[in-house]
């Protein structure tokens, strides 16, 4: 018969087969790392590597006797170090341009953890190729249908002028004007969008903002004669802004004109230029229909509309708050909608005070 261990012994021989089984995860989780085909790399509290995979290894060109050295001294590009350093931007990654091979394009993503960091590398080529085919094909597109609709303007406009037009077809001919100028509206508002996006900066200056939304105020005025709301302007700072002008004046006017568009007649609508604690803040309010919240996410999408029927009516492209997105992220601003559905919105925006110039230095 066979003599059971000692219980000492019993308890020595269970700790080292948990132990195992652990071991055995933490090869598997490393074998799985290791053959992960982007690129992971551990980074310390230093900066320096601690650890990586084989596509980091390919990627970086990396050598055993590389562990502790900076990743800054692998990854030089100077919009890397911005994102690394940078903890108030948002963690969605950087694309940047390939250090090696240009035509390839990586996106790069940090994860901090305790005092030390996860990077990944993706190789977002294919990806970049794609977006790039997107924008070029709206860009072509758009341009090309300027001037078919040139010319169908000019004759609609010369028919609609004759005297002898039969009388029914004045009907038709309106609805022909109407919808030309509205895909001349379309056409505008995606060619300006594109212009954007293509645009890392556009022809930055100071902007003084009192004057500028001074003259959106009194756009706005004009535009308001059929709605007949009261719009207040309260300017509390003489501080302006370092940006473009231009694009600053469709975006901020296109927060007024849909504050007025959106708002039953005679309603309240203030436009607002605030110093804040990180910068300066402009706001629409509006008393006007409001927004449910599963909208408000998906309003700055390119043709999202809450209701098709009324944009249309107003004269709506779809595509304002899309262009307002991308002004606003040229000026490293976000868009903020606070709103209740039957109560009414304000759109705001913080500027940060690297845009911000004092009314003092100006
Ligand atoms: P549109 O040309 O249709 O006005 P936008 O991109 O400017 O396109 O706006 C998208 C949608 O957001 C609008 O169709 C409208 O439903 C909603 N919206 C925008 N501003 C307001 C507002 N101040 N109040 C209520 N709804 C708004």
């Amino acid at each position: 018969m066979e003599k059971s261990a000692p219980a000492k012994n019993k308890q020595e021989s269970v700790v080292p087969i948990a132990n195992q089984d652990a071991a055995a995860q933490l090869q598997k989780i490393r074998s799985a790392l290791l053959a992960l085909r982007d690129a992971v790399i551990l980074l310390n509290e230093d900066d320096g590597l601690e650890w990586w995979n084989q596509a980091a290894q390919s990627l970086l060109s990396l050598q055993p006797e590389d562990k502790g050295q900076s990743i800054f001294n692998f990854i030089t590009v100077p919009a890397f170090r911005q994102y690394y350093e940078d903890t108030t931007l948002p963690n969605d990654g950087i694309h940047i341009e390939s250090w090696r091979d240009p035509s390839r394009y990586l996106k790069c993503e940090l994860t901090p953890f305790g005092d030390e960091k996860l990077l990944f590398i993706y190789d977002v080529t294919r990806l970049q190729h794609l977006e790039q085919m997107r924008q070029d094909f709206v860009a072509n597109v758009s341009h090309e249908l300027r001037t078919p609709l040139t010319v169908m303007t000019g004759y609609l406009e010369n028919f609609t002028d004759q005297p002898d037009m039969p009388p029914h077809w004045r009907r038709g001919f309106e609805l022909m004007t109407q919808q030309t100028a509205r895909m001349n509206r379309i056409v505008n508002d995606l060619l300006l969008l594109s212009k954007i996006e293509i645009e890392e900066t556009h022809e930055f200056n100071h902007i003084d903002m009192t004057k500028l939304l001074t003259n959106i105020y009194d756009d706005a005025q004009a535009y308001n004669q059929a709605y007949k709301h009261t719009i207040h302007l309260q300017i509390d700072t003489y501080d302006g802004l370092y940006g473009s002008e231009m694009y600053l004046n469709s975006a901020l006017s296109n927060l007024v004109i849909n504050a007025i568009k959106y708002t039953p007649k005679g309603g309240n609508i203030t436009i607002s230029w605030t110093r804040t604690s990180d910068g300066c803040r402009f706001a629409v309010e509006d008393d006007g229909l409001g927004i449910a919240p599963e909208h408000i996410a998906r309003l700055t999408e390119r043709f999202y509309r809450i209701d098709k029927g009324r944009s249309r009516a107003t004269g709506g492209t779809g595509l304002g708050l899309a262009i307002v997105k991308h002004v606003l992220h040229q000026h490293e601003a976000h868009l903020q909608i606070d709103s209740i559905e039957g109560t009414g919105s304000t759109f705001s925006v913080v500027f940060p005070d690297a845009y911000v110039r004092s009314a003092v230095a100006n």
